[in-house]
């Protein structure tokens, strides 16, 4: 099991980005190969300003950048996004301009290519972009945000962005389960196998993430060989029950990671000194669907369902091409939601670029 360093980092200054990065590459001691290429995977959801902390700070990626190119590396960064293209969405978060003056090139993420894992609990075979594949080694840097279907996005999590276009979307159709779909991220992690995780938890997503929540400063950058045993401090640190998280639950069972941060060797800063006590979680979603009446009564009253503000909505459609079930699309002179096809996965509610989407519990609208 992989040691996991916990530093603090003031601010996104790029000495204090930098030094805590180098930091964190030394306590686990993280140093690749002169001419090793190597993919760097950002979180890039969505086009969006760094500071609403939806994506990985450019400066942050600047930094890992500069460790890697001082190793002597040849450096690629890339990630799938929600919608629009890997090089639209870097040019719009910062990204781009930080990989154009630290001499990295950017990823186009478009090409699929098939990775096999004959040990996966799930799922044996992924499409991931090309460049993975390319890559002598994975360096991971999420986001530490909370997320509505798996509680926390980090390290595993991370990994979804491997999968190039509407693959996610299939993905999330064909895992409809959280249990089973934290048990495929576990396979796709497995099969991907990161060398080194970096997460940019400086300023963290409390709340209705990983899109809609609230900026939290929490100043910290964790680092780890191992994306399982990071996982779980992770959500420690934040206050989750590691356990409760699908991903860590899913590693455990595979015999892949631990389920308690006591388990879990740390380095750096103590815990204790830095959780963060009241940070907001993500309310509550599932996705079951079922013949089970009782199930059913669930899902269609007590559920979370993603509702478009006829105010809001532009009529962009973003939300119909990325929603795997198809259940969005333009009826009479707005855009709808089919709930009888809806599987509640959420996807929509990441991309809307006008924040035109609301989760809302049908049960207690019925009594406003
Ligand atoms: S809900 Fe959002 S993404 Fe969907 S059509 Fe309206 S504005 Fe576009
Ligand atoms: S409507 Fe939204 S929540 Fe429902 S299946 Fe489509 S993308 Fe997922």
């Amino acid at each position: 099991m992989g040691t996991v360093a916990i530093v603090r980092c003031g601010s996104y200054s790029p000495a204090e980005v930098e030094r805590a990065v180098r930091t964190c590459a030394e306590l686990g001691d993280f140093r690749p190969r002169p001419g090793t290429k190597v993919l760097v995977k950002p979180n890039m959801l969505v086009p969006a300003d760094p500071r609403s902390a939806i994506t990985t700070h450019p400066e942050f990626v600047r930094a890992v950048i500069h460790l890697l190119k001082d190793c002597g590396a040849e450096v690629t960064v890339g990630d799938s996004p929600g919608f629009l293209g890997c090089r639209q969405v870097a040019r719009l978060t910062g990204i781009a301009d930080v990989c154009r003056r630290a001499g990295a090139r950017l990823a186009s993420f478009n090409d699929p290519a098939a990775l096999r894992d004959a040990y996966g609990a799930v799922c044996t075979r992924f499409e991931v972009a090309r460049e993975v594949l390319e890559a002598d080694l994975v360096v991971s840097l999420p986001k530490l945000k909370t997320h509505g279907l798996m509680r926390l996005t980090c390290a595993v999590k991370n990994m979804l962005g491997c999968v190039p276009g509407l693959g996610k979307q299939r993905l999330h159709a064909l895992f409809q389960d959280p249990e089973r779909f934290g048990a495929m991220l576990v396979d796709l992690c497995r099969a991907v196998r990161p060398a080194m995780t970096f997460v940019d938890a400086v300023t963290a997503m409390e709340g209705n993430g990983p899109r809609n929540g609230r900026p939290r400063f929490v100043g910290l950058v964790l680092g780890s060989t191992d994306p399982y045993a990071l996982d779980v401090v992770a959500s420690d640190l934040v206050g989750i029950n590691p356990a409760s998280v699908p991903t860590v639950a899913a590693a455990h069972r595979a015999g892949l990671g631990p389920l308690s941060p006591a388990e879990t060797p740390r380095v750096g800063v103590d815990p204790s000194e830095v959780r963060v006590a009241d940070f907001r979680q993500a309310p509550l979603r599932r996705m079951e669907r079922g013949p089970s009446p009782l199930r059913s009564l669930i899902r269609d009253y007590l559920i979370p369902r993603p509702e478009i503000s006829a105010e809001k909505c532009r009529a962009c459609l973003v939300c119909g091409r990325v929603c795997p079930a198809g259940a969005i699309g333009a009826r009479g002179d707005r855009v709808r939601v089919d709930y009888s096809a809806c599987i509640r996965c959420y996807c929509c509610d990441e991309v809307c670029p006008h924040g035109a989407i609301q989760l809302k519990v049908p049960l207690y609208r019925m009594f406003r």
